[in-house]
């Protein structure tokens, strides 16, 4: 997550607006922490990526995708467990909600602390308390790689093993006619900051996730960070070297 609610964005009213990284798939930066939500139109309903912080927010990009795609959101994938990506999952009422094999326990049990993480990165307590009250554990594990054919494009959840968060997941949307697939990377990435390496993070194992997250996308994929601007291949790797330098890792 972000380190520190950015004062800027507090008062851009709603999600939004929506990015459009290829036909039907979108991203926005919401207010507050910066975070993205993502979606993809599938035929019948959309696939939103990761839900928002909180439960007011959570509705804001339900409407706005729905706005945009005419669908319903039928689907929720989740990158990982922090407040900022997980908090709006509860206005997606019906959805089947993904996430890493051991993410939906762990949620299931995360409340209190993520409700104080909330708060310490600052959130009001009503709206951190309600989120915390109503946060919805993903009813569907990952254990290593679920491909969903949801409309025109592949859609492949990929497990990415503790590396941030101890249950990150990567959403990686194919590329069509001649455009490049789109890799959602939750706070793998982060543009607009520091990666943000909490006491859930384990660094040993981050660098060899960006490696990982390099060879599922390519060369000409778009990544689509945690927190910041859409970037290419070169910045991933850049980052997977600061990272490395950083935790004293050997670089390859
Ligand atoms: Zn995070």
């Amino acid at each position: 997550m972000a380190s520190h609610r950015d004062a800027d964005r507090e008062d851009r009213p709603g999600a939004g607006p929506w990015e459009e990284l290829a036909p039907g798939v979108v991203r926005c930066r919401l207010p507050g922490w910066d975070a993205t939500a993502g979606a993809v139109r599938g035929k019948a309903g959309v696939l939103v990526v990761d839900t928002g912080s909180g439960v007011a927010e959570g509705a804001e990009i339900r409407e706005g995708l729905h706005r945009l795609f005419g669908l319903p959101v039928t689907h929720a994938a989740l990158t990982h467990s922090h407040f900022d990506h997980v908090f709006g999952t509860a206005s997606f009422e019906g959805a089947h909600v993904y996430g890493a094999q051991g993410l939906g326990g762990y949620l299931a049990d995360a409340r209190e602390e993520l409700r104080q993480d909330a708060v310490r990165h600052g959130m009001a307590a009503d709206v951190a308390a309600e989120a915390a009250e109503r946060l919805v554990p993903p009813g569907h594990g990952v254990s290593e790689q679920l491909t969903m054919v949801p409309g025109e494009r592949e859609v492949r959840l990929v497990n990415m093993g503790p590396a941030h968060s101890a249950f990150d997941l990567a959403v990686v949307v194919g590329g069509r006619d001649g455009g490049p697939p789109i890799v959602f990377c939750g706070d793998l990435v982060e543009e607009s900051g520091e990666p943000q390496a909490g006491p859930d993070a384990s660094p040993a194992r981050w660098p060899a996730a960006l490696d990982r997250l390099l060879a599922l996308g390519g060369e000409d994929a778009l990544y689509v960070p945690g927190h910041g601007a859409v970037v290419g291949a070169g910045f991933v790797r850049a980052q997977r070297e600061a990272l490395a330098e950083r935790f004293g890792l050997s670089s390859t």
